[in-house]
């Protein structure tokens, strides 16, 4: 009998987002309240719209309740081409939408379908912390390239160009390219003039692109939002979307992948996603029914997303003003999402690494944080800027507290 029963791959299957919650709820067993600062989760805050559930209760009504097809619903299929059609001028087809349980399985779905043992995949640090794992549980290994704190986030060219020649060298090819715009952790919306020139690489080296853009209506006043399906026409790409966070529909499960390209790699996978797709049967029904009812009612989806964007642009506000006036920290300020990534001045503090500043702030100070290191860039920690402003004021004014009483 071999010692574990457990596979060789499952070791990287891990969730630095959800590392501290139990120790959470063993405070909160204790009687403490503890604020939770580490989940991007909208609908923890403000409930899923009326509209919306209304919806969801209809298509029970309905009957919607059993499976249904297994690359999604057309109606759901119908809404997501129109509403690409509208907002980016891209013209799809029915075979070019694949529905799946969330980006999180379409990350899984993309992973297993691509990367055999030893493949790799190009990834950008601070990256969302599914990435690495998607990657390495199917036994891959992930190229990191960076984004730069010191331009705002925004891509290091010259740190991807770097990876694409080293692989150019050996044998191997790099499967895919992955980038997140809107980001999670840092709120960075890229510059079109930096996509473009991601999208020229791509093309150059002939590396699929994938762009995770989950949090394309969450862009802040001022800020513009350029999708990769605008830029990338004629060569293989993905766009990653669902409507967790634009509709505040976490729990609905409802993402999807689209494929708008017609060369041989784009029509491949298209078809093997689907086959994927139909493996799992379905995404769930009722939630298709709902989401495809809230796409297609753009007048109210645009209300109250707009009011949603407006509110955390204000809490971001709030969060930004407090940190301003802690020296032990640094932060760039978000351009959309909802999430801010400061720096840990780490020297000037009595804490080795971020996972002990992390702990400690939750264990001191009850606010609930995500560390850094989780998404690539020790040194750092993950703040989710969705609590009410009061809350929010409270919880930055807590952290400086926290560093005022640890500064060396
Ligand atoms: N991609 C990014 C960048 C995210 O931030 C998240 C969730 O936080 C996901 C994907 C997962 O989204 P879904 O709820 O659609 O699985």
């Amino acid at each position: 009998m071999p010692k574990s029963i457990l596979s060789e791959h499952s070791k990287y299957v891990f969730s630095a987002i959800r590392e501290e919650d139990d120790f959470a709820e063993e405070l909160r067993k204790q009687g403490k309240k503890v604020v939770k600062l580490s989940s991007g989760d909208p609908a923890l805050y403000y409930p899923t719209p009326k509209y919306i559930v209304d919806a969801y209760v209809e298509a029970l009504a309905n009957g919607r309740t059993s499976y249904s097809r297994s690359q999604g619903v057309l109606d759901l299929v119908d809404a997501v081409i129109k509403r690409y059609w509208h907002r980016y001028g891209i013209d799809m087809k029915e075979q070019d939408v694949l529905v799946t349980s969330g980006v999180a399985e379409a990350l899984t779905f993309l992973n297993s379908a691509v990367i055999g043992l030893g493949d790799t995949a190009l990834i950008l640090k601070p990256y969302y912390t599914q990435y690495p794992v998607a990657i390495q549980m199917f036994g891959g290994r992930p190229l990191v390239g960076e984004y730069d704190e010191g331009t705002g986030w925004s891509i290091d060219l010259d740190s991807v160009a770097k990876v694409v020649r080293r692989m150019k060298g050996g044998s191997g090819k790099i499967k895919y390219m992955l980038i997140t715009n809107p980001n999670n952790p840092t709120g960075t919306i890229l510059p079109r003039k930096t996509l473009e020139q991601v999208v020229e690489i791509a093309n150059e080296n002939r590396i699929l692109l994938v762009s995770d853009e989950i949090y394309d209506e969450i862009v802040f006043g001022g800020a513009n939002f350029t999708s990769v399906c605008e830029l990338a026409k004629g060569m293989p790409h993905l766009i990653l979307n669902g409507a967790s966070k634009a509709f505040d529909a976490t729990g609905f499960r409802i993402g999807y992948v689209l494929a708008p390209e017609e060369d041989t790699v784009s029509e491949e996978l298209k078809r093997k996603l689907a086959d994927y797709c139909r493996v799992r049967l379905s995404s769930n029904t009722p939630a298709q029914y709902a989401i495809a009812a809230a796409m297609n009612n753009t007048g109210e989806h645009q209300r109250t997303v707009r009011e949603l964007v407006k509110k955390i642009e204000k809490i971001v506000g709030v969060a930004m003003k407090g940190l301003g006036e802690n020296h032990h920290l640094s932060a760039v300020r978000p351009q959309g999402a909802f999430y801010i990534f400061p720096k840990i001045h780490m020297k000037t503090l009595d804490f080795r690494n971020d996972r002990e500043f992390v702990h400690a702030l939750l264990e001191e100070k009850l606010v609930q944080t995500t560390r850094g290191s989780g998404f690539g860039a020790p040194g750092h920690f993950r703040i989710v800027a969705l609590a009410p402003e009061e809350i929010m004021g409270d919880c930055v004014q807590r952290v400086n507290d926290f560093c005022r009483a640890h500064a060396k």
